[in-house]
């Protein structure tokens, strides 16, 4: 396979680091030996062999991730004899011992390699590098869908339509492959008992280049509820597995969450580490993957950092020359703000004591210099992920993903006073589905579920990315939309509105449709109202939907101004 262009602009730039590295490391040799020759046996030799020791340690640590891995051990192993020899407050060394420990020093230059030490190939980073984004968050998202059954393909087509996704049909796999050629779709559906008879068809279709490069999503359709046939669509990349006959909605809520946990904002981590090489290191290989990475430029500018960087995560370096990064860990942990910040130590210290110590102050975790790039990568991915897991527990519905009562309404009281600062407008509209307890008692709490998260799923992908959702009440909503007029409102809405009514719920036998009213207030109409005003003015104009028939939008106005008729 041939590497893709971010992937060659990130091996070129790794390249070009590793090379400045070797460069200066005859430079670093030098200084190292002029210091050894300093060494007299007496007393006063403590400063040569602590500056000794502070530069056998950055090699430790940096030499592994620039391809010198025997380098690395070898620094080290240097690094922790002269450690034992200060800490024992042996300073006098004796001349058989600094002979020794000459040798050694010289015998350094000998383990770099002349070809990085790395396992992988060189021409290809060890890690997926992420794909330029190639979708703007609202621009509409393409599926693909490969299937025989044209009844099925019509009603597929037709809900997914009613999400806002474009869909392109495909009857079978040559037909996906001629436009694979061209371009790639934004999720991949593909149903995998196609060709009835051919058993194969899957594996063929996995087989092919296109497919293993595709770099989109895979859910996998089939009648074949046996577990081998499961285990091979996870084994195959498939992020999904639909049995037929389909719960559609289930699988729209599926579709959705994958394109939200791409679409996620990139993770963001901070590098503090005085090593410029090595930080510039890891802010390339955290970069490449898609990730927002920064390195701190002084000590002091850490919390202005923090404020402005919102950092997810922080990889701290233990010994800097400044302050060391304990002392910066206590000070981020005064801060009440950033008592959640996870902060990982980075750091060639090997001795156990030293790391639960450091551990002790103020830090979650400790990794080990060197590290490797993949390392690196999933050690901040996992814990970025975690940290937002946990944040999403504490203010979001687990049946939606939408925010929970207290936070839409903060949202909501927020957008109205930003509304009067700016001087443009925002709409809040309320949602209530129709008649739901008859759903309920008619189909089961589960199925009424799924009507629920369904509409979760509509309102996200209909809504700008900028306008915030919640869950207000069992089956009621509130979506705050700023910088929003009355009018542009009313016409998403009422789409909102036609677009639930024609989805199908329920399976088999037994489908069914569901409707929703809507009230609505712009802020334009309520100059004196702030949040929880306007939501009791949208709240009414609900009411005034669900007593007009139901199954409407209606849009609220202050009592001086309404008409006559209502
Ligand atoms: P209306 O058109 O007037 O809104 O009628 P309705 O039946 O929808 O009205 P009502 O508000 O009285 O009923 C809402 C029902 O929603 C009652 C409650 O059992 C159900 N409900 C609330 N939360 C959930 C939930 O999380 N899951 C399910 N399945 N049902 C829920
Ligand atoms: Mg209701
Ligand atoms: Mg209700």
């Amino acid at each position: 396979m041939t590497p893709t262009d971010a992937e060659q602009a990130l091996t070129t730039r790794l390249e070009e680091l590793r090379s400045r590295y070797l460069e200066r490391l005859p430079d670093e040799f030098a200084e190292l030996s002029a210091l050894q020759g300093r060494l007299s046996g007496q007393e006063q030799d403590r400063d040569v062999l602590d500056e000794l020791q502070q530069r056998l340690h950055k090699l430790a640590g940096s030499g592994g991730s620039f391809g010198c891995a025997s380098l690395s051990i070898a620094a080290r192993s240097l690094e922790q004899r002269i450690g034992a020899w200060l800490e024992a407050k042996e300073l006098s060394l004796d001349a058989p011992t600094r002979r020794s420990l000459m040798d050694e020093i010289e015998a350094l230059s000998r383990t770099v390699p002349e070809r990085p030490e790395r396992p992988e190939r060189p021409e290809r980073p060890a890690f997926r590098v992420a794909p330029e984004a190639r979708t703007t968050s609202d621009s509409t998202l393409e599926v693909w869908l490969v299937e025989d059954n044209a009844e099925l393909c019509r009603q597929l087509q037709q809900q997914l339509e009613s999400f806002n996704y474009e869909v392109r049909v495909f009857r079978s796999i040559d037909e996906l492959k001629g436009a694979m050629e061209s371009r790639e779709p934004d999720l991949l559906l593909v149903d995998v008992m196609l060709e009835q008879g051919r058993e194969n068809a899957t594996e063929r279709l996995m087989d092919s280049p296109q497919v293993q490069a595709l770099e989109c999503p895979l859910i996998f359709l089939s009648a074949n509820d046996d577990f081998p046939s499961r285990v091979r669509a996870v084994q195959l990349g498939a992020e999904g597995y639909f049995l037929k006959p389909l719960d559609v909605p289930r699988l729209v809520n599926r579709i959705t969450q994958i394109f939200e946990e791409r679409r996620a904002p990139p993770q963001r981590v901070l590098i503090v580490d005085d090593d410029a090489d090595l930080a510039e290191h890891m802010r390339l290989v955290l970069t490449a993957v898609g990730m927002e990475a920064r390195v701190l430029a002084s000590p002091n500018d850490v919390m202005d950092t923090i404020a402005t960087f919102r950092p997810e995560l922080v990889l701290m370096d233990l010994y800097m020359p400044e302050y060391a990064g304990t002392d910066l860990a206590g000070v981020i942990r005064q801060h009440e703000a950033y008592t959640h910040l996870p902060i990982v130590y980075l750091s060639a210290e090997t001795d156990i004591e030293r790391q639960i110590d450091a551990m002790g102050r103020g830090a979650d975790d400790f990794l080990t210099k060197p590290i490797s790039d993949l390392q690196l990568v999933a050690a901040a991915r996992s814990r970025i992920v975690r940290a937002r897991q946990l944040e999403d527990r504490i203010n979001k519905d687990s049946l939606t993903g939408l925010l929970k009562h207290a936070s839409i309404k903060e949202a909501a009281n927020r957008e109205a006073l930003r509304a009067r600062r700016i001087g443009r407008p925002v709409t809040l509209a309320m949602l209530d589905i129709d008649h739901f307890k008859v759903v309920n008692d008619t189909y089961g709490h589960a199925v009424g579920d799924v009507v629920i998260s369904s509409i979760a799923t509509l309102l996200r992908q209909r809504l700008r990315q900028s306008d915030i959702i919640g869950r207000y009440g069992g089956e009621e909503f509130v979506a705050v939309l700023p910088e929003c007029e009355a009018e542009h409102a009313q016409g998403v809405l009422e789409d909102i509105r036609r677009n639930f009514a024609s989805l199908d719920f329920g399976r088999k036998g037994e489908r069914f449709g569901c409707t929703i009213s809507i009230g609505m207030v712009c802020s334009a109409a309520y100059p004196d109202q702030d949040g929880p005003g306007l939501l009791v003015a949208a709240d009414e104009a609900l009411y005034k939907a669900k007593r007009g028939g139901r199954n409407q939008v209606q849009q609220g106005f202050p009592a001086h101004t309404r008409e006559v008729t209502d």
